[in-house]
């Protein structure tokens, strides 16, 4: 391979912002005191997670910085979220003891509701359109007087679907229920405000925006009472204990200034991108298909099925010409395991297996874009000559 590696998986992880490493930097060497700390050192730390805090606050329209708990990332925040609201609703009232979401969310969400259903919960799981939307009036036929939370995805970190966060936010609060969203994919890349949502909780993860790995947070609305899922010495006003990754916070913090200020570019530039690929993908490229919906679209992904061909031969393929996408359950270090949100939108076998995901950014080109389909092309044929289906789908 002697050309340029072209990466098109954003949606897994993206590189650590040049702006971003230079504000970590001194809190990795001369500012590296614990926050806990009452002299100079320690209130350095203090005041750098102060201004993170704002300014991740600030990417979600939180009124109060306050209301963001720095965490290890989008999987711990969606672990308290959920087992944090579920453990305290029935500790108040035993009866609360019903917890709803959808087929579609990522592990960080579905393992903890499984681990609430050993714990003596009852989970329901909602189904999705074709599209990989949840219908309001699933959730309004699920929900009950014993529903704690409800946890529905903001934008599907696979096939890209934007779901009616607001609209499902209301329903579960008509009906005396908490609503939390898994905002990973969705904070950063389109906007996102949790007063005009009307959102109790809503993840974020740093790692997806150009900020470092293993930070995250979880918007917590003033007010709101849930109980901690990592006890010690009471950092995070006892929500999150354990010395904060101050270095990792104040990346995030900067990284969510970043994403903020250039949102409405970033959303312009790379849905003009994606729509580009889409419509080469399709055009070229005999029996392929686009999956999840034409119009709650995330700007950054688009999901393909090319019949007759197994995705990770797809990918294995790509990366042997030097592009970088993925296939099934992405996100995951299961991956064998076929794709739960393409079997929930009802995928057969075939169109799971052949499936790719490509999530670009702002660095990616329209030269890149040619490349890859150009390449697309060429595997997809020559894996569909190898393959049982040959008959069927090789041209
Ligand atoms: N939720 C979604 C929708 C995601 O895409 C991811 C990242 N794969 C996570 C949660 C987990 O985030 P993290 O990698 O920060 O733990």
């Amino acid at each position: 391979m002697t050309e340029q590696r072209i990466y098109l998986d954003s949606a897994a992880s993206t590189p650590v912002a040049d702006e971003v490493i230079q504000e970590m930097i001194p809190y990795l060497k001369q500012q590296f005191g614990n926050p806990s700390s009452i002299h100079y050192f320690g209130r350095e730390a203090t005041r750098a997670i102060q201004l993170a805090r704002k300014r991740v606050a600030g990417l979600v329209g939180a009124a109060k910085p306050q209301e963001i708990t720095f965490t290890s990332g989008g999987t711990e925040a969606d672990n308290l979220a959920i087992k944090g609201t579920a453990d305290y609703a029935r500790s108040k009232d035993p009866s609360k003891n019903h917890v709803i979401t959808s087929y579609i969310e990522h592990d960080a969400v579905l393992e903890p509701c499984r681990d609430l259903e050993r714990l003596g919960y009852s989970v329901t799981f909602l189904p999705v359109t074709q599209e990989g939307l949840v219908r309001p009036e699933d959730l309004k036929g699920a929900i009950t007087p014993s529903t704690a939370l409800v946890s529905i995805m903001h934008a599907n970190n696979e096939v890209g679907t934007i779901q009616p966060v607001k609209e499902l936010a209301r329903i579960a609060h008509d009906a005396g229920a908490l609503f939390h969203t898994d905002a990973v994919q969705a904070a950063g890349k389109m906007p996102v405000d949790v007063r005009d949502l009307g959102v109790d909780l809503l993840s974020m993860s740093s790692h997806k925006i150009n900020g470092p790995k293993g930070v995250g947070a979880l918007y917590i609305r003033d007010g709101l009472e849930i109980m901690p899922i990592i006890h010690g010495g009471g950092q995070e006003s006892a929500m999150r204990s354990g010395t904060e990754n101050v270095p990792g916070i104040v990346g995030f913090g900067k990284a969510c200034e970043l994403a903020g200020g250039r949102l409405p570019e970033y959303q312009r530039q790379v849905s003009a991108l994606r729509d580009y690929l889409i419509e080469k993908v399709l055009s070229e490229i005999p029996h392929s298909r686009l999956n999840g919906s034409k119009t709650n679209r995330l700007a950054p992904n688009a999901h393909f099925t090319f019949f007759g061909v197994n995705g990770e031969d797809l990918i294995i393929k790509l990366d042997e010409d030097g592009i970088a996408a993925s296939t099934g359950s992405a996100c995951s270090v299961k991956k064998q395991k076929p794709s739960h949100v393409l079997k929930a939108m009802g995928f057969s076998y075939e169109e799971i297996t052949g499936s790719l995901r490509i999530s670009l950014s702002m660095q990616n080109t329209k030269e890149e874009m040619d490349r890859t389909v150009s390449a697309l092309a060429g595997v997809v044929k020559e894996l569909r000559s190898l393959s049982p289906f040959k008959s069927k789908y090789y041209t």
